[in-house]
């Protein structure tokens, strides 16, 4: 993208956005904290604090003084001023919550889908929740991790693999229709690493990888969510381990998830991530990866050894190049969690 001049406008809502920002990552600050941490002067503080007050985002407390000088006041994000919603579309189930302004997870709703659910099916499911879950909230929009691929941009679900009769889905403005509110649309894998980055960042090259009735990565490049320039990066588990192996439901032979799936055991099936996770490590200088998902949780222990004894065998690494195998601890709202912090993220950096 070509850089473009900044007006004063513009350097306003950015100043209020990372202001907003810096409260949030550190739980709460004072103006003095305030223009130490982001550079800007205690004046241009003094200027913005007060639009963010007014406009309800922020609480004020007064410290209790510790000494000499005036005593502090403490900013903090209002948690209950703005909410967001956050959904997961599976290929066999569905979830929704609810969150606060700084990302705390309110209220959860879901059930099940039936085999071979339509389009249809699946807005009404997830429309209906979520307006049950909107309720009485000031609510931001609606994030929605779901079965790739699909288009994040255009808010497009391509042929979602497993999913007979889901093509070109314009699943996002189906939604919005429904709900009357925004919606991002993104891969369960993006929201889920997205889980991981917001709000405080994470510089480490990291794969979080998705297992569950598929298999997928979302990646963490540079402290940043990789989605590729058609927003498909991370479809790992049609990656090919075995050239002349069974056929998979995307069409080609030997895919990662195909040889997970035929595995006899799941100390197996994990042993053929691993392999191709050998494969993305090298590819990308990956430091760490986060096995997630249903199939994750259910027997974290055999995923983590199977993997880690994979890499080992696979990479002969010297002691500068550890990869850190780890499970996710956020339980089953990985994605859900994600997709929410999707539509805080975009309200942070245009907080009005
Ligand atoms: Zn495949």
């Amino acid at each position: 993208m070509a850089d473009t001049g900044r007006n004063l406008r513009n350097v306003r809502e950015h100043n209020r956005a990372l202001l907003l920002t810096h409260i949030l990552r550190a739980g709460g600050l004072s103006r003095v904290e305030l223009a130490e941490r982001t550079g800007l002067t205690q004046q241009a503080v003094s200027k913005i604090v007060p639009e963010l007050l007014d406009a309800g985002l922020l609480d004020e407390q007064r410290q209790p003084s510790t000494g000499v000088g005036k005593p502090r006041t403490q900013l903090t994000v209002r948690a209950g001023a703005r909410h967001a919603l956050g959904a997961r579309l599976d290929r066999d189930e569905y979830r929704v919550l609810r969150t606060n302004l700084i990302g705390e997870v309110e209220e959860t709703a879901g059930g099940p889908l039936p085999a071979g659910f339509t389009p249809e099916q699946a807005v009404e499911a997830i429309g209906a929740t979520a307006l049950e879950l909107a309720d009485g909230f000031d609510v931001l929009g609606l994030g929605l991790g779901a079965v790739g691929p699909l288009d994040h941009l255009a808010g497009l679900v391509r042929d979602a693999t497993n999913m007979p009769g889901w093509h070109e889905v314009p699943l996002r403005d189906l939604l919005e229709k429904r709900t009357g509110l925004p919606v991002t649309l993104d891969k369960n894998t993006n929201s889920a690493a997205f889980a991981r980055l917001w709000p405080h960042g994470d510089p480490t090259a990291t794969a979080v990888v998705l297992v569950g009735t598929g298999i997928g990565v979302g990646l963490l490049i540079d402290g940043r969510l990789y989605r590729g320039p058609r927003t498909n990066a991370g479809e790992f588990g049609h990656t090919t381990i075995a050239y002349d192996g069974p056929v998979c439901a995307c069409g080609r032979r030997g895919c990662v998830e195909i040889m997970a799936k035929q595995a006899p055991d799941t100390r197996t099936a994990a042993g053929f991530l691993g392999i191709g996770l050998a494969d993305l490590v090298q590819v990308l200088d990956l430091e760490r990866i986060v096995l997630a998902g249903r199939a994750v949780r259910d027997e974290p222990g055999t995923y983590r050894d199977a993997v880690s004894e994979r890499l080992e065998e696979l990479l002969p690494l010297p002691h500068w190049q550890r990869i850190e195998v780890v499970e996710d601890a956020g339980g089953e709202e990985l994605v859900t969690r994600g997709a929410a912090a999707e539509v805080l993220a975009s309200y942070y950096a245009n907080p009005a």
